[in-house]
């Protein structure tokens, strides 16, 4: 017998307690009063036979405002995540190859940024330092192993725009003890073995193994690659992107430290290999390094040797180690909110993980679905329009930038790099966009919208960093903007310098934290 569907929004069921489930949980209960029973209610029911996927370790500067507004302490994510500080990413090797080959694509804009054509003066003084390391003190800091911020400095306060790398498996913990314990989040443990429907397609309940059928108002789907209630139940497809980013597989490794005195270091470093790259994230406590390639260019077994090669390397050994193998089609969904359904996480898509905007889309969908809420049913559909305009928008846009890192290589090693310029793998509006910066540098009004998942002044450390020059005689948009950018300069250079002096090592904060914690902020204090 099917029950009639309910008008008011009161029970959201999240089903999947990886990264994705335990942030939106912690998102919807801090926002809507979850604990004091006034509010929505808020279930997280995880499969006790299938694990999070235990990835996903770097993150950007917005996780710093998700976890503020969920009332996490700073101090103790950090401490309980093995967290440390990311300020950017370095490139080695992506744009011919040699050894001298790397740019940076920092967290903060260049000094200046809003106020003048700093391209037109890099390009007509200074062109033969790289780009990011002219306009920007950050990359100087990386290189230093410096940390973003010092001891006084409160929590999620910045010196210096910083992310986090964090242990996923731990984060997911952390955040479940967060949600159960503060929040009011209630937990199950039980294997989803049906979906049950209102007569009028939407969701009713999911059927348990151990405790029966959990109804609800709104089910979010955070199952994984899976995708099992908007993918598999409702049967909303992929829309597969294989044709443009081509890497479907991953092996990855931890390594841990040999010692707890070394440097950590303050970027995520992606170097480039013969058909994918390798990434290199440096927690307090061990190295998480993995090979991301495409399995149609080269074999799992060639693939684990240059994973090898690339440890050895850089001053490990991954001994007997056996790197654990992931795949994935890379993709998005058709939708992502269909009826009372939304899917967050993996199972609304999964491109790899070059620039680590998964977990930035997890908590802007987080975001949307817990400020847009719907009150009642009658309104859940235009919600569900607006949404899935919002992230497809969005997903469109990640795949361009990623693109962005492979359509300007000079290498030509490889198939691989090879067919990733060929014309029919790039995107219209990305090859658009590259036509016109020929002209002008990339700007606000190539990226118009209210949270673009990449800035302009992204696009332009890695458009600069990767080679491209604009054509002779581009327009400047004033007469002395070689004059006024070279002030920029001075001034980031001297900014460079004090923060250098200033600021202490990466491990020298984390081992301050772990201690004596850093002083809380008004926004910082957690929710009681
Ligand atoms: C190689 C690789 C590297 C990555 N690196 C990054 C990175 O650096 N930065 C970044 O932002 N992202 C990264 N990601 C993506 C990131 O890992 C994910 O976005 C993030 O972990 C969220 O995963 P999830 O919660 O959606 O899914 P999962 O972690 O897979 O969780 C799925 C959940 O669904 C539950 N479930 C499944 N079936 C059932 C069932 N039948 N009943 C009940 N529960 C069920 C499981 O128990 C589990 O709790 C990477 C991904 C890959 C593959």
């Amino acid at each position: 017998m099917s029950v009639a569907v309910s008008d008011v929004t009161r029970h959201i069921v999240i089903v999947g307690g990886g990264s994705a489930g335990w942030l939106t949980a912690a998102v919807i209960a801090a926002d809507h009063c979850t604990r004091s029973g006034s509010g929505l209610q808020v279930t997280l029911l995880e499969s006790p036979d299938v694990g999070p996927i235990g990835v996903g370790e770097g993150t950007w500067p917005t996780m710093r405002d998700t976890l503020r507004r969920t009332g996490v302490s700073e101090t103790d994510f950090i401490r309980e995540c093995d967290a440390s500080f990311k300020q950017g990413s370095r490139f080695n090797q992506w744009v011919n190859g040699s050894d001298g080959d790397y740019y940076f694509h920092p967290f903060v804009l260049p000094q200046g940024y809003l106020e003048t054509n700093l391209v037109a003066g890099w390009l007509e003084r200074h062109s033969h330092v790289p780009f990011a390391d002219l306009v920007s003190f950050q990359p100087h800091l990386c290189v230093h192993g410096k940390a973003p911020k010092q001891f006084a400095t409160p929590e999620y306060a910045a010196v210096a725009n910083y992310a986090y790398h964090l242990d996923a498996g731990k984060f997911a913990l952390f955040l479940r003890k967060h949600c159960t314990e503060q929040l009011g989040v209630r937990h199950m443990l039980d294997h989803v073995t049906a979906i049950e429907s209102h007569d009028n397609g939407d969701i009713r309940a999911v059927q348990t193994r151990e405790h029966g059928a959990l109804a609800g108002d709104l089910f979010v789907d955070c199952t994984g690659l899976q995708s099992l209630l908007l993918g598999q139940h409702y049967g909303i497809g992929l829309l597969s992107q294989k044709h443009v980013l081509f890497n479907d597989s991953a092996l990855a490794l931890q390594i841990p430290c040999e010692h707890d005195q070394g440097s950590i270091a303050s970027q995520t470093v992606s170097t480039a290999q013969s058909n994918g790259w390798i990434w290199d994230i440096g927690l307090p406590t061990r190295r998480g390094i993995g090979h991301v390639y495409s399995s149609a260019h080269i074999s799992d077994a060639a693939a684990e040797l240059e994973l090898r090669k690339y440890i050895e390397r850089t001053g490990s050994s991954a001994g007997t180690a056996t790197p654990r193998k992931l795949s994935f089609n890379p993709g998005y969904r058709q939708k992502f909110w269909h009826r009372n359904c939304v899917a967050i996480g993996l199972s609304a898509g999964f491109i790899e993980p070059l620039e680590a905007s998964a977990l930035a889309l997890v908590e802007l969908s987080a975001a949307m679905l817990s400020d847009q809420m719907p009150a009642t049913r009658a309104s859940m559909d235009i919600t569900a329009g607006r949404f899935n305009d919002a992230f497809t928008y969005r997903w469109e846009r990640v795949i361009d930038f990623l693109k962005l890192h492979y359509v300007l290589t000079q290498r030509t090693d490889s198939d691989f790099w090879r067919d990733n310029c060929r014309v029919e793998s790039i995107p219209g509006r990305l090859q658009e966009l590259l036509d016109l910066w020929r002209h002008l540098p990339p700007s606000r009004y190539d990226l118009f919208r209210v949270e673009e998942v990449f800035p302009s002044a992204s696009y332009q450390y890695v458009l600069y960093g990767m080679g491209f020059r604009p054509e002779r005689g581009a327009s400047t948009r004033r007469v002395d903007d070689a004059d006024r950018a070279d002030e920029y300069f001075r001034a980031t250079a001297a900014l460079t310098g004090k923060m250098l002096a200033g600021l202490p090592t990466n491990r020298e904060l984390i081992a301050h934290i772990r201690h004596k914690g850093l002083p809380r902020s008004q926004d910082g204090v957690p929710l009681r």
